[in-house]
């Protein structure tokens, strides 16, 4: 799961960035309004942490132009203390969650990962293929009830995968959200772990449609 977070200050921005890391997230920083909107309208981030006063382009002006746009990624906006109004102006502009500074990162960790099971149709933090499970809270995956030790790239695969509900995923696309933007990637990178996920949870954990993707779930052919 790919999450860009705007934030100007530096302190919170580093403090969120590295609760989401240890959730097994990969964490853009943005800290410019501008850079942020511009990041969040051109890139497919499955989540986006979104502070509403930011030095260049507001919050709020940047949640309305996404939404207007017709970005649908879930957006959780970080308000000013007792700042009830702008709380309530981030929901009408399309927010789907809101924290009040100062906050505690586990929450917004946790209201995190509830947001991505709600925009993937899971409302339970467990979600089960067959004999795979993925717990989101513990960041643990388990075939048969047995846990199963994974890379952290290998989770974020796993995952991502499993919140598509068997949707058959490109190449493209996974690389998108399992690698930071400027990462240099070999061509044969999923392929490659793809098939390090399989020697661990099984070579039917993960089907392959030739041409278009992988998926989880799904009929395989
Ligand atoms: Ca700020």
């Amino acid at each position: 799961m790919h999450l860009l977070v705007i934030e100007d200050d530096a302190g919170i921005a580093a403090t969120i960035r590295s609760a989401l890391e240890q959730a097994g997230f990969l964490v853009e920083l943005e800290s410019n309004g501008e850079n942020g909107w511009f990041r969040g309208d051109t890139e497919a981030f499955d989540a986006i942490i979104l502070d509403l006063g930011l030095p260049s382009l507001d919050g709020l002006t940047i949640l309305k132009r996404w939404r207007k746009a017709g970005r649908k990624m879930p957006v959780l906006v970080l308000t000013a203390r007792g700042n009830w109004d702008e709380r309530v102006e981030g929901i009408d502009a399309g927010a789907d969650d809101y924290m009040a500074k100062p906050f505690r990162v586990e929450e917004l960790v946790a209201r995190t990962r509830a947001l991505l099971r709600r925009a993937a149709g899971h409302p339970s933090p467990v979600i089960e293929i067959g004999e795979i499970s993925l717990d989101t809270r513990q960041m643990r995956v388990a075939k048969a009830g047995i846990p199963v030790a994974l890379s952290p790239q290998e989770f974020r695969l796993v995952s991502y995968l499993m919140h598509q509900q068997g949707r058959v995923v490109g190449q493209l696309e996974l690389t998108e959200h399992l690698y930071l933007q400027d990462f240099e990637l070999d061509s044969n990178a999923i392929e490659v772990l793809v098939r390090r996920v399989r020697q661990k949870l099984g070579t039917d954990a993960i089907a392959t449609r030739r041409g278009f993707g992988y998926s989880m779930g799904g009929t395989a052919e």
